[in-house]
């Protein structure tokens, strides 16, 4: 696809952000490219459209930027899935809703994902959305939250990943469909 590898170069590269050494990948820079963000959001629209999704998750924050464009054209709904205690629910007297929480391993300790369990259904067909895919820690939570309210993960969609991440185990056999390689 010939629109790939100008999302690639609308990806800017910000080295020993946020410590030294990483190679940050910062997508803002695709946001600000018309063409590019658009080219990205209408790759995954194409993908999906048929594919009878029912639900878009998109993970806090980075996936919040692309999850409800392609929800929006899919005519799927879109669920946030949040860092700790930014979700109402569970924390306070006057609670909404219960929200559901799955563990991750970072490099240093643990971190959490939530969901609102009224969001989803037994049933829904699931896309999950992120920036970028990296251990697949985060997506393979992700998928846990999902898959315990009974939705069916159909795949997971990232704007950046390695390709070893294909065929992922964390992943529980999900495949993860990725636009571009880090540079
Ligand atoms: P993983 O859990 O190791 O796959 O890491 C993926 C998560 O870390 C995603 O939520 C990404 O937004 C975030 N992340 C890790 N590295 C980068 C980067 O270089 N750019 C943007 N996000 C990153």
């Amino acid at each position: 696809d010939p629109r790939l590898e100008a999302i690639s170069q609308a990806i800017r590269v910000v080295p020993h952000f946020p410590k030294k050494g990483i190679m940050f990948q910062d997508i803002t820079t695709l946001l600000l490219d018309h063409k590019a963000f658009q080219d990205t959001v209408d790759i995954f629209v194409d993908r999906y459209r048929n594919m009878d999704i029912s639900v878009v998750a998109g993970i806090e924050a980075r996936g919040f930027m692309f999850g409800p464009s392609i929800a929006l054209a899919i005519g799927a709904k879109f669920v946030p899935l949040r860092k700790p205690k930014k979700l109402p629910g569970t924390r306070t007297k006057y609670h909404a809703g219960k929200v559901i929480c799955e563990e991750y391993e970072l490099e240093y300790g643990t971190d959490c994902l939530e969901m609102q369990v009224d969001a989803v259904q037994p049933g829904d067909r699931a896309l999950i959305v992120d920036d970028l895919v990296a251990t697949g820690g985060t997506l393979s939570a992700a998928i846990r939250l999902l898959e315990r309210m009974g939705a069916q993960v159909v795949e997971c969609g990232c704007v950046v990943g390695l390709p070893e991440v294909k065929g992922q185990c964390r992943l529980n056999g999900k495949p993860v469909y990725i636009l571009v390689e880090p540079r």
